[in-house]
């Protein structure tokens, strides 16, 4: 993986965020606090201002500031979430650089594997893990029957970043700000879920070039 598509990755997924505004904020007013598009607008626009100072990196070098600046740039819960992704990552891409598609799936995986161990959420708790977990699931399957990620690949992960997102509206809260609410959650899709999803969909879409 190179420097440069981690730039594109975070410039998609900034313009994502920001033409989804409505939606996620909505869903952190349901049943959250409100905060959770600005806290990751904050997280995505600080990532995206660093290309001139992350342009020349290495990946691992690149991913590591990001995770620190997304850990000091977004608030709530999901800032240190978000960041051990980055951070996770940033230590497996300096062991061992990811060439073919099972490196790639596995490296997606620690960074997931590091959230969940900052965040002890399992699937069916009604967080961002109801994306993230199927999403690196079905890539690690991808990858053992595929060397490259094809048009109907990248589809179906967009279908199950979707599927996991839909999911979270009918289960209770077990984590997070949403967990007091108990069955008044129900009803509501997760915005962690939500925002996750528009992300991986405009990873997705970068990968299919096309607009999102
Ligand atoms: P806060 O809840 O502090 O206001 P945000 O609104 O930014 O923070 O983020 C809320 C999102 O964080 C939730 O929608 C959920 O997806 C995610 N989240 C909360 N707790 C956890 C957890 N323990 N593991 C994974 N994700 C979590
Ligand atoms: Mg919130």
């Amino acid at each position: 993986m190179k420097t440069d598509f981690i730039l594109a990755a975070i410039d998609a997924v900034n313009s994502a965020i920001l033409s989804h505004e409505a939606d996620i904020e909505g869903l952190d007013r349901d049943i959250g606090d409100g905060d959770h598009y600005i806290n990751i607008k904050r997280g995505c626009a600080a990532a995206a201002a660093m290309r001139p100072e992350l342009e020349n990196l290495t990946p691992d070098a690149a991913l590591q500031k990001i995770g620190m600046k997304v850990l000091s740039s977004i608030g709530g819960a999901s800032g240190p979430l978000v960041a051990s992704f980055f951070l996770e990552m940033a230590k497996a891409i300096k062991l061992k650089e990811p060439i073919s598609l099972a490196d790639h799936a596995a490296l997606f995986a620690t960074g997931v594997a590091g959230i969940q161990h900052r965040g002890k959420a399992q699937v069916g708790e009604k967080t961002m893990m109801d994306v993230l977990i199927p999403v690196s699931t079905l890539l690690t399957q991808l990858a053992s029957t595929h060397s490259e990620l094809d048009a109907d690949a990248i589809h179906a992960i967009k279908a199950e970043a979707e599927k996991g997102m839909l999911a979270t509206r009918d289960m209770l809260a077990t984590k997070g700000r949403a967990a007091g609410l108990g069955e008044r959650a129900i009803g509501h899709i997760d915005p962690g879920a939500k925002s996750c999803q528009v992300m991986i969909h405009a990873v997705c879409d970068m990968l299919l070039g096309q607009a999102h």
